[in-house]
């Protein structure tokens, strides 16, 4: 992806073994950076009666990671490969004093928390990040004595468009951000975090594939130049972010308090979407006239929380990039999660059209 595009790309889970017992044939194939969702075979179990579409799809994304297949397998996608094209390049972005941001997209159950946080050893974007953060910052340090960081963390969790600080439950004013100095610090804070997590969800009867997780880093860089005597000071702000589970909430007759639920994901997921997509006009219109920040005037950040809370870490100077997650046995939620990944990708570069890849 060039300057001022959104890195897209698609990772595909393993069939689990609920999806294994009930003979759930899979539907994803990859090929370079290709994505193709074939049909569920008609009268399976899979074969939905809403699914109305039952061509092959084929998708094109900035990369197709293949999950799904043996670890040991040639072409495997693991946590390792991920951060390697993913998280490096935040953190040279974050470095270099802009702002970065991961989002994970996808129905739940797909793999979005595996990717961002990860489970036991199988550590995900997120620890993989603040590990290397604290590497790169020891480096620096040594290297000049006149340079030194500041590394802050915040962990929030949006739900029905309420702001909930994670690693600070009880707080209702202004978030907290606190200050790490190593990479136990920062693993005991998420640990917390994740547990707050867990625990609100329980005491409000929902689930916490419901809300969306913003996981916060705050890089301050102060350099003194003994020269002019002059000190100088660059902030940078990195956003990795698990969103709330894309399924449609009006699927199964929710109500009530689902209901609502449902609605404010969808709220805030169509939101990002509308932003995303008049990020990618702006930028394209910047382009053309050769002019800066005008047309960012008309991007509806305010419409959601969550975009209201990203709004620095996505647009202007911020490298963003998505990572769709998705299921190898689920035709319509599939689908439905590459179109919008489809959308995201949609910046610069002419979008490549869906074609029958076996026409
Ligand atoms: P989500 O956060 O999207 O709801 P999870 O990340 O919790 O989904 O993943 C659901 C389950 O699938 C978890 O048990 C997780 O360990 C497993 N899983 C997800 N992605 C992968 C992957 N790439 N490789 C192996 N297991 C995965
Ligand atoms: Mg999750």
């Amino acid at each position: 992806a060039g300057d001022g595009n959104i890195k897209v790309v698609v990772r595909c889970r393993p069939l689990n073994s609920r999806e294994l017992a009930r003979g759930a044939k899979p539907l994803i194939r990859m090929s370079g950076n290709q994505t193709f969702l074939d049909p569920p075979e008609a009268g399976s179990q899979q074969d939905t009666k809403r699914a109305t579409e039952r061509k092959p799809m084929a998708f094109s994304f900035d990369k197709s990671y293949w999950s799904a297949g043996p670890r040991d397998e040639p072409g495997y996608c693991s946590q390792q490969t991920l951060y390697d094209d993913l998280g490096k390049e935040l953190l040279d972005h974050g470095f270099a004093g802009f702002n970065a941001c991961i989002l994970a997209y996808g129905q739940t159950g797909s793999g979005k928390s595996y990717s961002m946080m990860g489970y036991g050893a199988d550590k995900g974007i997120i620890p993989l990040t603040c590990s290397e953060l604290f590497v790169r910052v020891d480096e620096r340090k040594a290297a000049d004595p006149n340079i030194n960081f500041t590394v802050e963390v915040s962990y929030i969790e949006i739900y029905n468009e309420k702001v909930r600080d994670l690693l600070n439950p009880k707080n209702t004013e202004d978030l907290s951000k606190l200050m790490v100095n190593s990479y136990g610090e920062m693993m005991t804070l998420m640990d917390e975090g994740n547990k707050a997590r867990t625990v609100a969800a329980t005491n409000m009867n929902e689930t916490s594939s419901r809300s969306h997780a913003v996981f916060t880093l705050l890089l301050t860089m102060k350099r003194h130049d003994s020269d002019t005597n002059l000190d100088t000071e660059k902030v940078s702000r990195i956003s990795l972010v698990d969103l709330a589970g894309s399924e449609r909430a009006n699927s199964t007759g929710a109500t009530g308090q689902r209901l609502k639920e449902g609605a404010n994901i969808n709220k805030s997921l169509t939101t990002l979407g509308k932003v995303i997509s008049s990020l990618a006009l702006a930028s394209s219109a910047d382009t053309k006239k050769g002019k800066k920040g005008k047309s960012e005037d008309f991007v509806p950040y305010r419409d959601s929380v969550l975009t209201w809370l990203l709004k620095d870490s996505l647009g202007g100077n911020s490298k963003t990039a998505m990572i769709a997650a998705i299921a190898p046995a689920d035709y319509e939620e599939t689908l439905s999660t590459l179109r919008y990944a489809d959308q995201a990708k949609k910046i610069k570069n002419k979008a490549v059209v869906n074609e029958d890849p076996n026409a």
